[in-house]
């Protein structure tokens, strides 16, 4: 499949059941455990083998509200797919692919598969859009609680909207598994960021809990001379700016020149990708350690690689060069390890000698992302760590706040959708628990 199709429907009826027959319905089936969102691809591969795909897809978006969106973007060959006992006998089963067949079919043929179990509970405030917030929402409003999303920016959808090229996520298919949320009743208010102090606000106000999953949208810095340059920007601009509107502008800024990326992990590919697809001359990739270090996932890399990007590995860049404000090349200087047998970024040393410079056009740093400082103190009870993180007790979503949950990338710095998910939906359980026994005495989530 041509990376650039990784956004379009890869299977029919026909292949998908062909793809489940090979299944072989493990008893305890490791892809169902290796889940984090218990999305259970062992049922509902089960039940496609024997043709039941109305069961398939109700399984399927009852424990996964984002199933089509999981399908299409986890890595599933490190989740699901990697102890599945298929690949004993040939290769695994392509449960990704299976899944998103499964949520478009149920889709197009206008079943409604997510069943609600309650109605009349009390309200509760969710505060980011994002995977974890959406599947906070729906976990709560599919057992009759009354939910209103707050988002700070103008559209709900979090990174699957403002950041995942549309390449490989188009925003329709963002959009129609949104809607499967707010269908459930759940109200969205836009433009609507709360600031700090908010989350006690909206308890005062009688909301009766508070989700935080508000993500990781303040990228790491580079201190590097020449970084104030015109056409020196972070993943998180140049990507968001790519699907909300600055698409033409940025494309004429990299068609014909010559760009680096500084990064080395998937969303550096990304980045590298969407710079190669908008006509750049040349790509370079910058990345200190070497490739066996590089965090990017494979199916990533090589598709950045597939458009003929530069990899420069082992090398760091020290200074951005320009001309009346604007940028023009850089500088750098290759790395290795003061030590055979020790690979970590703390035993990186620069090479004398091997100082290069390079005419760039464009420079972008896609080195991580951090919490927002603006969100750092949305409750007076909640506790921020030093890494702006929202500290959490052992179950991962709970915080010094009783009524407070936090989860996602805003309390585990940059992961996946499916964690995400994981942490909305367990939040969700905590939450209904904790009400539930309030109302007969108190009690924490454990
Ligand atoms: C470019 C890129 C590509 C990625 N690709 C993949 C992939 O292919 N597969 C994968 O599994 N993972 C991928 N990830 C990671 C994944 O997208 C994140 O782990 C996931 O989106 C985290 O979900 P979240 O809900 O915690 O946060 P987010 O998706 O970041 O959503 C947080 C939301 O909160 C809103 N918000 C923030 N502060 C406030 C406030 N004060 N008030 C109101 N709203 C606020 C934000 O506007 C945003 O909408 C990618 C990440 C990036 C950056
Ligand atoms: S692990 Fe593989 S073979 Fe076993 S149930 Fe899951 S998909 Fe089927």
């Amino acid at each position: 499949m041509n990376g650039l199709e990784r956004d379009k429907k890869v299977y029919g009826v026909l292949q998908a059941i062909s793809e489940a027959s090979r299944c072989l319905n493990c008893h305890e089936p490791p892809c169902s455990r290796d889940c984090p969102a218990d999305t259970d691809p062992g049922t509902f591969i089960r039940k496609l083998k024997l043709k039941n795909i109305k069961g398939a897809v109700r399984t399927i978006k009852n424990n996964n509200i984002l199933g089509g969106i999981c399908g299409a973007l986890c890595p599933t060959e490190r989740l699901c797919m990697k102890g599945c006992s298929a690949s004993g006998i040939d290769r695994p089963i392509e449960i990704g692919k299976i899944q998103r067949f499964l949520v478009e079919y149920g889709w197009e043929t206008g079943f409604d598969a997510i069943q609600k179990k309650g109605f009349g509970k009390g309200r509760i405030a969710v505060i980011g859009s994002g995977p974890a917030g959406l599947a906070c929402a729906a976990e709560l409003a599919k057992n009759g609680y009354g939910i209103t999303i707050f988002e700070g920016r103008e559209e709900a959808g979090g990174v699957l909207r403002y950041g995942v090229p549309k390449f490989r996520m188009n925003t329709e298919f963002v959009e129609r598994e949104l809607e499967d949320v707010f269908a459930l009743g759940v109200e969205l208010k836009t433009s609507a960021r709360i600031e700090r102090g908010g989350a006690d606000r909206l308890l005062s106000e009688g909301f009766e809990a508070v989700f935080i999953g508000t993500g990781t949208w303040s990228p790491a810095r580079l201190d590097i001379p020449g970084s104030g340059l015109v056409n020196v920007t972070d993943s998180q601009k140049f990507l968001e700016g790519m699907r909300s509107g600055k698409d033409i502008e940025l494309a004429s800024k990299i068609r014909g020149k010559n760009v680096a990326v500084v990064g080395g992990g998937s969303v550096a590919m990304d980045v590298a990708t969407t710079c190669a697809t908008l006509g750049a001359n040349k790509v370079y990739v910058i990345y200190r350690r070497s490739l066996r270090e590089m965090p990017a996932d494979e199916e990533d890399l090589d598709l950045a690689l597939a458009h003929n990007i530069t990899l420069r590995t082992q090398s760091v860049v020290t200074d951005l060069l320009g001309e009346d404000g604007v940028l023009t090349g850089l500088k750098g200087i290759e790395t290795d390890w003061k030590s055979l047998g020790d690979h970590s970024a703390a035993k990186l040393v620069t090479v004398p000698g091997t100082e290069y410079s390079l005419k760039v056009d464009f420079f972008v740093r896609a080195i991580g992302m951090r919490s927002e400082e603006a969100n750092k103190g949305l409750s007076g009870l909640v506790e921020d760590l030093p890494n702006g993180l929202v500290k959490t007790g052992d179950d991962g979503v709970s915080t010094t706040n009783k009524r407070i949950f936090v989860g996602g990338d805003a309390a585990r710095g940059p992961a996946l959708i499916v964690q995400a998910v994981q942490d909305g939906k367990k939040a969700a359980e905590c939450i209904m628990k904790i009400l539930e026994e309030n109302k007969s005495g108190g009690g924490a989530c454990e």
